[in-house]
């Protein structure tokens, strides 16, 4: 059994901490409380251990939750901390994680070179034993998975992607824009260059911007393939790929706003969508050209990549038995 520590329980932490729960093969060892909040408060009810970080409330938090420890006392009882801090936390928890010597998951919000780069369908093989990995965002971990299918397939020749990213998380209410379209101001956005810290080799170029929205973010690629395809190919290579799913309109999946409903209506839990979602109308060629837009749920496609990246760290499985283990457990195609 591989112990791990969840540190920084939000948005990602809590899903990771359930997903751990679910595996025959890990014990949730806890999880560290920044503050206390009704997340602390849930993951006490569930059972959940909380290792309480140095708090400065004018209230301690023993008296509001039972506590099992400190959070040194966490890293000390875990072989794999998977840290969920708000970005740049990470990289400096990392000298903490070193003292210890526990192997560490950073996500990708910390800069790349904090730990290796992962997405699990793409270099498992290759990132299996590192101390410190990098699951990276919820863009590139949706570029990688397509973008490793096609070029696995056929060679790519380059990518231009353009990803319409979500305003924010729906719980939260401090960040926006909630009237405007946010263009990003800079060439090329950061998710080409840390698509290639995944896939080195590929030509691609993002641009981006923020809309108005919670529940998604979508991406329009154009892809030059070394041949020319027909549609189908494509369409059979997603249905084939794991952790990609074909969605159409020919259901009355026509928006981000039905694909989260969709997911709640299949008892997934928070309504998460954790496959990036192709639909079938928009995979289109020209020649060698390949167009198709996918929508990416940022608060769950990097969690079986979580759960996958522990096993890398423990060396305990090869890709596809881990890849294998995790959808299963969190119902996944
Ligand atoms: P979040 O704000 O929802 O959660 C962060 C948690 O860490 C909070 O519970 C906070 O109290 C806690 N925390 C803050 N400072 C801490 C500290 N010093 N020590 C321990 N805990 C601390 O953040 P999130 O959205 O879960 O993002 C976490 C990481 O995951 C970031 O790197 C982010 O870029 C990445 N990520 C986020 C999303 C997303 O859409 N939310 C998607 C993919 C990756």
């Amino acid at each position: 059994m591989i112990k791990v520590g969840v540190v920084g329980y939000g948005t990602i932490g809590k899903r990771v901490a359930d997903a751990i729960l679910l595996q025959d093969d890990m014990n949730l060892v806890g999880v560290t409380a920044n503050t206390y909040n009704y997340r602390i408060k849930t993951a006490a009810q569930k059972g959940i251990k909380i290792f309480p970080m140095l708090i400065l409330d004018d209230e301690p938090i023993e008296d509001k939750v039972a506590i099992a420890g400190s959070a040194d006392a966490l890293i000390e009882e875990s072989d794999v901390i998977v840290d969920c801090t708000p970005k740049d936390i990470g990289r400096k928890n990392k000298r903490w994680y070193e003292n210890y010597g526990v192997k560490a998951i950073f996500q990708g919000g910390e800069s790349s070179d904090v730990g290796r780069s992962f997405v699990a369908q793409c270099n498992y093989e290759k990132i299996c034993g590192s101390d410190f990995i990098r699951v990276v965002s919820c863009n590139t971990t949706g570029l990688c998975r397509t973008l490793h299918a096609l070029d696995s397939k056929y060679s790519i020749e380059g990518v231009h992607a353009t990803m319409v990213r979500r305003a924010a998380d729906p719980w939260d209410i401090r960040h926006g824009p909630i009237n405007a379209i946010v263009p990003t101001l800079s060439l090329p956005s950061h998710h080409g260059p840390d698509v290639r810290t995944v896939l080195p080799h590929l030509e691609v170029f993002t641009t981006s911007l923020s809309v108005p929205t919670t529940i998604m973010h979508m991406h329009s690629l154009i892809v030059d393939l070394d041949r020319e395809v027909e549609k189908d190919e494509i369409i059979d290579l997603f249905s084939n790929t794991t952790r990609v799913r074909i969605v159409k309109n020919a259901d009355g999946i026509r928006s981000t706003a039905e694909i989260i409903e969709y997911a709640k209506d299949i008892g997934n839990p928070r309504g998460d969508m954790p496959e990036i979602c192709i639909w079938e109308e928009t995979v289109g060629t020209a020649g060698k050209k390949l167009f198709y837009l996918q929508a990416v749920h940022q608060e769950s496609d990097v969690v079986p990549e979580n759960i996958d990246a522990i096993r890398a760290a423990a060396a305990s499985c090869g890709a596809q038995e881990s890849i294998r283990k995790t959808n299963e457990t969190l119902n996944i195609c």
